[in-house]
């Protein structure tokens, strides 16, 4: 047996997306020791795994870290997916962030009996004082168990599509309208396909209103701060689009462009797709939740006596389109010319390399603002970890700047010395 000590390191970081770049950053401020390993490249899921037009769904001045521009995106610019992708390359390099690329994670297990962990890797074991699972939330794509693969259907999730030509011929039911679905199913219908789209629950901010962008209404009223989601709106999906110089998503719009809406897809059987009856309802608390936001926004602006131009015409909205006044419930899949299912229904975690015991018993981290219920691991990207903006690109940073902050206090604790003994 080889007495060759594992390799040491004090902190841990598992990920080097968007989150374990900025727990980096601040680790490597506080000068703690750390490594961070990711499997594939830094912010592999912006390379490989999101579809080619992708842009990013806010501006380029609010989209990135406090401490770097994108270089080469004007500030009002959506960076398309490669720059988010470089920006967070030449962030990293540009403080030489320890990121081992190419390294996957495999196990970790909590030492018995003594303090710190054991981390199993493609490349060896490193042992580790803390451990900050930077795996984000966006792990495991989500495809309800509706269609059985038996059916002559191609079924893929949004995180496989790439681009109209991909699918074969036909026509397309996009399930899902939160910023993906509505994306892609815009993009699929300009391209000439026949797009069904399924809409639930979702909030659909102005892109822009009275000259601001809404990232900039959701910082002023606080919306991005606030701590946990409105009761009754934990599972409601925000659609919104930086595509083509950013636009508000108007379900009124892509029912003009020829896109057929239909309610949340509810079952499927020989065939048929059964939707819930309630598109005009998810339409109409869409439409409530952006007239909402614009009457927080006047009132913002008459509070504040800020000077910026009226827009009477934000607030006319159309009719109904006939989709949603006479609702498909019923769609029979192959006499409508659908080849083609594509779920656009989110995703879910898989922390099943952390054998710690930080779970429920649905495998949901138990953590406060991350800080897990197993002292030394820590959570990083989950959605609402401590606001509504911790998945997103600014948010996450923020949170590092947090447990960076915890890490550092444990470690002081565990320095203790008992003065009168010495
Ligand atoms: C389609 C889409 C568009 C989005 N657009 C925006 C946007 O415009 N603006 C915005 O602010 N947010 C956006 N988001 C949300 C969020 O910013 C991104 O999902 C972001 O990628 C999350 O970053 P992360 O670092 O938390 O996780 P990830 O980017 O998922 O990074 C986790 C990293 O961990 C690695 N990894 C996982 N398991 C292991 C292991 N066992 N060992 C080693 N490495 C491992 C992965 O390879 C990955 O690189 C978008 C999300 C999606 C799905």
């Amino acid at each position: 047996m080889s007495n060759m000590q594992p390799e040491a390191t004090e902190v841990l970081v598992v990920g080097a997306g968007q989150a374990g770049v900025a727990m980096s950053e601040h680790l490597t401020k506080m000068n703690v020791p750390h490594i961070v390993l990711e499997r594939n490249r830094v912010a592999e899921r912006w390379r490989s795994e999101r579809w080619d037009s992708l842009v990013a769904n806010g501006p380029a001045w609010h989209d990135r870290f406090p401490g770097m521009d994108f270089n080469d995106v004007d500030p009002d610019e959506f960076a398309t997916k490669d720059q988010v992708a470089e920006y967070f390359e030449d962030y990293a390099a540009a403080f030489n962030a320890p990121i081992r690329c190419g390294v996957e994670v495999q196990q970790v297990n909590k030492k018995e009996g003594e303090s710190g962990f054991r981390v199993e890797t493609s490349e060896g074991i490193i042992d580790a004082a803390f451990v900050v699972a930077a795996t984000g939330a966006f792990q495991k794509p989500i495809i309800p168990a509706l269609v059985p693969q038996s059916a002559r259907l191609h079924q893929l999730h949004s995180s496989s599509y790439r681009n109209p030509q991909q699918l074969p011929s036909g026509a397309v039911l996009v399930v899902g309208a939160g910023s993906s679905g509505v994306q892609i199913a815009d993009e699929l219908q300009r391209f000439g396909r026949q797009v069904y789209l399924a809409v639930g629950p979702h909030d659909r901010p102005p892109r822009s209103y009275r000259g601001r962008d809404f990232v900039w209404w959701l910082g002023v009223l606080n919306k991005w701060e606030a701590a946990a989601p409105p009761i009754g709106a934990e599972h409601v999906t925000i659609a919104v689009s930086g595509a083509r110089g950013g636009h508000t998503i108007d379900f009124r719009e892509l029912a003009e462009s020829g896109i057929k809406l239909v309610g949340r897809a509810s079952s499927y059987d020989g065939g048929t797709m059964t939707f819930n009856d309630d598109l005009a309802r998810n339409i109409a608390d869409g439409d409530a939740n952006y007239l909402s936001l614009l009457d927080e926004a006047d009132a913002y602006i008459l509070r504040n006596g800020i000077d910026l131009p009226e827009e009477p015409e934000a607030r006319v909205l159309g009719a109904d389109p006939q989709c949603v006044t006479d609702p498909i419930l019923e769609l029979d899949l192959a006499e409508a010319g659908v080849s083609t299912v594509l779920w656009a229904t989110g995703f879910g975690f898989d922390y099943s390399w952390l054998k710690v015991d930080a779970f429920d018993e649905s495998g949901r981290p138990i953590h406060q603002r991350g800080v897990s219920a197993e002292a030394g691991v820590y959570f990083l990207g989950l959605p609402w970890q401590s606001r509504r903006g911790s998945s997103f690109i600014w948010g996450v940073w923020h949170d590092a700047k947090y447990l960076a902050d915890q890490i550092a206090i444990q470690r002081s604790y565990s320095a203790f010395k008992n003065y009168a003994l010495v």
